[in-house]
């Protein structure tokens, strides 16, 4: 189908004036039909998100306390954004109900997603697009699972080209009826899933961002926008810590080659990032970003012949899997291998590990490197193209920083490299130099 879906994060939707944005946006392209929004998220800094109050008030009813203080804070929000809008549309008869509900032991995923359920009926009317609660077509299982093809034969039962609909985002139900959410930040992944079941022509995703951006601003000043990247990039990238969009809410469309584009709802005509299938390698422009994480632990183990011994890594990794812990990473040599661990994964079991290693695999030597954090730097140009690497090294050396360990995929677009937590933000600002 010509249609674009159209998905606004809390924060452009979090007052009248965000609203009037969100209205002029839409009405300015016709494919713009369907709408997903979130719940009214913070208006400055010192603001709270709806979401989480609406949390807060099941918390209050758990704990036997009253919550009309924060319900009130509620009620304000959402009666101010329909008095300024000017709508002709009886707020506190949901208000009022939603309240009841919460105070007679409705669950905290009925409570959370009428954040966005109060956002889509306001914005419905204010749009004069039909309402379709969220409820009647994001499916789950019984095990609270999104059920993929429900939800597709459910949305498309009831979308066809000449709809003009706001559904609300976060939320759907299960089987009996009761309402679950996703995870934080997943009305992305309602936008996703609508987006795949019509075969739109797009998903924007507005938010308050242009987009990614090549690094994280809190390191390197003023990092340059990415305006085209693939699904492939992004998901090495996101992986490394960058996020803008929910993790789940790339597969829907990523499997229906559905292209993303992350749009400013305040700088609408930026043309943000495109995240598309496929693209050209470009050799001017090897790298598209460069992310990374610290606290990272490597636990190094040597032994001769290594390479011959059958099931050797088997034997480390199944002592991970027993003790409940996965891994980053295993780059390996003929007689090495690495595992990289993330510390909140390994808690304080690294003992224990060694212990286990020592005694199953019988190694000649193990050696525990913590502090270690990891930076991805990815690309799809780096593929056929020389000099990528070396120039991630050269700016390396000449910043005095040890590299303590390096790995490439086969897939070539990711050279990850392993340094210590201090030189963290000192190497990502020389890599971004090396390539801007
Ligand atoms: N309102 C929900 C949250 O704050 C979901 C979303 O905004 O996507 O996590």
């Amino acid at each position: 189908m010509n249609m674009i879906v159209t998905k606004f994060g809390g924060s452009s939707l979090a007052d009248a004036n965000q609203f009037k944005k969100v209205k002029e946006i839409i009405l300015s392209n016709n494919n713009r039909k369907i709408v997903v929004p979130s719940a009214p998220g913070k208006r400055n800094s010192k603001d709270f998100k709806i979401t989480d109050l609406l949390y807060l008030c099941h918390g209050h009813i758990e704990s036997s306390i009253p919550l009309d203080d924060v319900f009130n804070l509620i009620s304000n929000r959402y009666r101010d954004i329909v008095l300024e809008l000017n709508l002709e549309l009886d707020i506190d008869y949901y208000l009022n109900k939603i309240k009841n509900d919460i105070e007679n032991g409705a669950s905290k995923d009925y409570a959370a997603s009428r954040g966005e359920y109060l956002n889509g009926i306001i914005l419905a009317n204010y749009l004069d697009f039909e309402f379709i609660d969220a409820k009647d077509v994001i499916l789950f299982n019984k095990y609270g699972c999104i059920d993929t093809e429900a939800t597709y034969k459910a949305l498309q039962n009831i979308l066809n080209e000449n709809t003009r609909a706001v559904i609300p985002g976060f939320y759907g139900s299960d089987s009996l009826g009761n309402i679950v959410t996703f995870s934080r930040g997943g009305s992305d992944v309602t936008g996703a899933l609508v987006s795949a079941s019509i075969n739109a022509k797009l998903y924007e995703n507005w938010t308050d961002v242009s987009g990614f951006l090549m690094a994280d601003p809190r390191i390197v000043e003023n990092p340059m926008q990415i305006r085209k990247i693939t699904y492939r990039e992004l998901r090495e990238l996101s992986y490394m810590g960058a996020s803008v969009l929910h993790e789940e809410s790339v597969f829907p469309v990523r499997n229906a080659g559905i292209p993303i584009n992350i749009k400013n709802t305040n700088t609408p005509s930026d043309p943000g990032t495109l995240i598309v299938k496929d693209m050209e390698q470009d050799f001017n422009n090897p790298i598209k970003g460069i992310a990374g994480k610290k606290d990272f632990t490597v636990i190094s183990i040597e032994k001769a012949m290594m390479n011959s011994e059958l099931g050797f890594c088997r034997k480390v990794l199944s002592i991970l899997e027993q003790n409940c812990i996965s891994f980053e990473n295993m780059p390996s040599g003929i007689d090495s291998v690495c595992v990289v661990i993330s510390d909140a994964q390994l808690k304080n079991k690294t003992e224990i590990l060694v212990d286990e290693i020592k005694r199953t695999c019988n190694p000649d030597s193990i050696v525990v490197h913590p502090n270690m954090a990891l930076i991805a730097t990815v690309g799809n140009g780096m593929s056929k193209n020389r000099g990528v690497a070396a120039k991630i090294f050269n700016s390396l050396s000449e910043s005095n920083i040890n590299i303590r360990m390096i790995d490439q995929g086969s897939s070539e677009i990711n050279i990850l490299i392993g340094i210590e937590n201090d030189h963290f933000e000192k190497a990502i600002n020389s890599i971004y130099k090396a390539f801007v």
